[in-house]
């Protein structure tokens, strides 16, 4: 069988299973199946035997999207949700509850801040962030109450690749699975897995479906975490399972490596019904076929685009690993040797004053053409944010520096449009952001 990441991104996980022969995924809209016999329903629910059910759990379309991420990933088991948000939510309910504690680094997608710092607290389970870069902070963070590590392993917006190896090491330390984040690198571009990571998560909206049209999530379970060398700590795996008599889970689908994936669609998937449309599902495969190809062009403009800011005399920074003297290169040709990601972040020259930076923010963003004023990443499309209005407008002084971004940074994600055409409209509106007395710009607008 060809399991090269293309064959694999194009073809694995469907066989034509229909008297249509359909070479393509059919989208199957339904939702529910008809049971071959009382039986059968019965075995069904009792989880004796594997098969479909009713598709808030899950639609065979799905599954299909499933099998090739957790392919993709090196993963053992994959479950697909309606969001990202929804994929993050689900895999830590999975492995902390009340009284439960998770160590999370600082530098994360605001979604997840917004989760972590409200609504997880609101139900009980303490986060506590820590600079990822600060390996005794980790080290230092983990308790007794401890049920999991998360980061993500390229950073956004400032694109800071994560030491995955060395955040695993601490966290098996701790007897504890890492949780990492991959949808800004992509499989394509890095497998946590490789590097330790246990269960990794996807917002699916982004690059993997890579069109900026269908919203959708995945957890893909590694198989490298052995929930039963601590049994005590994993009730909900170890122990009888409350809603399925007889059943534990650990014991029944560890062996297949789908007990945590079996967890999260039985209990909360199931529970809490943030599932996924057989049409998205749809989708998203049909992005997928396409991953390598789009992420190298992605990665390779992005480069470009990179060294063309950092080269600019109104650009005081830009946060690329590939941009001269950035702190994350060494990491990167260790976590990234494809490339680094089309999501990063650069700041305008500030001049010192608030109000006059304010002003150049606006009228740089405001005289884009072909790069969108978007809240998204991952689109087909050149896409543009300014943090500090958008995305992080409620984080203090003090949150920005930690962060490592100003008030004037410009979160970039390039598309697959021609890179001279990108530059050519980034050129075009630093000249129009340019203070108008600035020497340098007016021999270039000259
Ligand atoms: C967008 C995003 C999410 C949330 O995904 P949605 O599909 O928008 O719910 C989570 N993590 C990262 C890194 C993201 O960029």
């Amino acid at each position: 069988m060809s399991d090269g990441f293309a064959s694999l991104q194009v073809q694995h996980g469907y066989v034509p299973g229909t008297p249509q022969n359909a070479v393509a995924t059919p989208i199957y809209q339904t939702t529910a199946y008809e049971f071959a016999s009382l039986q059968d329903a019965a075995d069904l629910f009792a989880l004796r035997k594997s098969g479909n059910l009713y598709s808030r759990n899950a639609n065979p379309t799905q599954l299909v999207f499933e099998e090739r991420v957790a392919a993709l990933e090196g993963g053992r088991a994959a479950v697909a949700v309606a969001s990202g948000q929804a994929a993050v939510a689900i895999a830590l309910l999975a492995l902390a509850k009340h009284g439960e504690h998770i160590v999370a680094a600082r530098q994360l997608y605001g979604g997840t801040v917004d989760l972590f710092q409200e609504t997880f607290a609101d139900w009980g389970i303490e986060v506590t962030f820590v600079d990822q870069d600060d390996l005794d902070a980790w080290r230092d963070a983990a308790r007794p109450t401890t049920r999991a590590f998360f980061a993500e392993s390229v950073t956004n917006p400032t694109a800071q690749v994560l030491d995955v190896r060395a955040v695993a090491d601490i966290a098996h330390a701790a007897g504890v699975p890492l949780v990492i984040d991959n949808t800004v690198a992509t499989p394509y571009l890095q497998r946590p897995g490789e590097f330790g990571a246990d269960i990794v998560v996807h917002s699916a909206t982004k690059y993997i479906g890579g069109h900026g049209t269908s919203m959708g999530g995945v957890v893909v379970d590694i198989g490298s975490f052995d929930f039963g060398a601590q049994p005590e700590r994993w009730p909900q795996l170890t122990r009888p399972y409350a809603r399925i008599k007889d059943v534990v889970l650990w014991e029944r689908f560890g062996p297949s490596g789908q007990a945590f994936a079996v967890l999260l669609k039985t209990k909360y998937v199931h529970d809490l019904g943030p599932s996924l449309s057989p049409f998205n599902a749809f989708q998203l495969l049909q992005g997928i076929e396409t991953l390598d190809l789009r992420i190298a062009k992605h990665s390779a403009s992005a480069l470009t685009v990179a060294t063309f800011l950092a080269g600019h005399p109104e650009v005081a920074a830009v946060h690329h690993p590939g941009a001269p003297g950035n702190p994350g290169a060494a990491a990167a040709r260790t976590y990234l040797p494809k490339g680094a990601p089309a999501v990063f972040s650069f700041d305008l020259a500030t001049t010192g004053d608030p109000d006059a930076d304010r002003d150049r923010v606006h009228r740089f963003v405001e005289a884009l053409r072909l790069v969108k004023l978007v809240a998204n990443i991952g689109d087909a499309r050149t896409l543009v944010a300014h943090p500090a209005s958008m995305t992080h407008s409620h984080l203090t002084d003090r949150q920005f520096a930690e962060a490592g971004i100003s008030r004037t940074t410009i979160r970039l994600s390039i598309g697959l449009e021609d890179p001279a055409d990108i530059i050519a409209d980034i050129a075009q509106a630093l000249v129009a952001a340019a203070p108008v007395t600035d020497p340098d710009i007016v021999e270039v607008v000259s």
